[in-house]
């Protein structure tokens, strides 16, 4: 590893909706921030198309496009944005150390991790072609486009619970796939997805393949105990298996909960190691918009404003 050693005030980790929202405040409180993008830049939010429910744009927005916007903004302010990834942290030392692509090492007095998480998917070639075309991780972001139309999602944790029963909402009929015989949410969610009249549960199911050309047009689901295969037409498929926060390079100093999610002080970005904030869906298992991601991001910013000055270091 490189010796090369730059130091910040502030460094920001990852460039979603969090960090850039962080970047917008810690360079309009003068931190000259530096972020660090990570390899997809711009987060979750560029593999998915039209974003309907960020206020500001009455019209909608493609998602590469909002970021675009968002990046634009934290730049326009100063934000120093540089491509790589942080790939080893020493959080025990003042100023904190982060190591860049293996090979650049960077000191920051502040640092917000803004990192984010990936959505697991079940892995099918089909799964990844219609991503985007009727495939989806997200039924809040994506369900109000398959209204009135018939979807199926997989998935028996309290997310995929959640997001079936807002799809029920909007939809004429939820086929929900189930691969074991029981689901793994808690027994009020599990129990309101059995009251929904247009939800049907599949038990013991698997996703085989997700059917259609450039569109999602049916799945078919295989039953793991009998062996039959059937096919349900559906317009929508939503995937909701569960996330993996991006949080592995930091677990040697920051408090994560047993999913791994940065674990912050209630109502603060405040992580278990001073001067170390953490926003977005790194430490949010349970909103993960990006409105709510964008939120997190300025609380985070601001408390490092206020850490920096009460340390005295400007
Ligand atoms: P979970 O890990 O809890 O559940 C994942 C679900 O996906 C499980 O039912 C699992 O099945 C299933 N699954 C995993 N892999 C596959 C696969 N390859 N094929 C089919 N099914 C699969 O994730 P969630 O996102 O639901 O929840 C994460 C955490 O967030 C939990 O602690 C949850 O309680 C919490 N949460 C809380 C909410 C709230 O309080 N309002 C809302 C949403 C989440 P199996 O059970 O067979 O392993």
């Amino acid at each position: 590893m490189s010796n090369v050693i730059e130091k910040f005030h502030c460094l920001i980790i990852g460039s979603g909706p969090a960090g850039y929202t962080a970047a917008i405040y810690a360079a309009r409180a003068g931190l000259k921030p530096v972020m660090y993008t990570g390899l997809l830049q711009g987060g979750q939010l560029v593999n998915t198309t039209d974003v309907e429910n960020y206020p500001g744009y009455p019209k909608g927005i493609l998602g590469p496009e909002m970021m675009e916007d968002f990046k634009n903004q934290a730049e326009r302010f100063g934000t120093d944005i540089r491509f790589g990834m942080a790939t080893k942290v020493d959080f025990s030392v003042s100023p904190k150390k982060v190591w860049i692509d293996d090979e650049k090492l960077v000191e920051a007095d502040a640092v917000i991790l803004a990192t984010g998480a990936e959505a697991k998917w079940l892995g099918l070639d089909s799964e990844k072609r219609l991503n985007g075309s009727g495939v989806s991780a997200c039924a809040v972001c994506d369900g109000f486009f398959y209204r009135n139309q018939e979807v199926a999602i997989v998935g028996a944790g309290d997310t995929a619970c959640e997001e079936a029963i807002y799809l029920a909402k909007l939809c004429t009929k939820v086929h929900m796939i189930v691969r074991r015989e029981e689901m793994r949410a808690s027994k009020i969610m599990q129990q309101r997805v059995l009251d929904t009249k247009n939800i049907t549960v599949y038990w013991n199911s698997e996703t085989d393949e997700v059917l259609g050309k450039n569109t999602v047009e049916a799945v078919r689901i295989k039953n793991n105990k009998t062996g039959e295969k059937t096919e349900i037409p559906v317009t929508g498929f939503f995937v909701a298996i569960g996330h993996k926060p991006n949080s592995d390079v930091f677990k040697d100093f920051i408090t994560t909960d047993t999913e791994g999610y940065v674990t912050t002080v209630a109502g603060s970005a405040k992580t278990n190691v001073e001067g170390v904030f953490a926003c977005g869906d790194l430490q949010d298992k349970v909103y993960r918009q990006a409105v709510t991601a964008a939120g997190t991001g300025c609380m985070a910013a601001l408390e490092s404003e206020r850490w920096l000055s009460e340390k005295g270091i400007h």
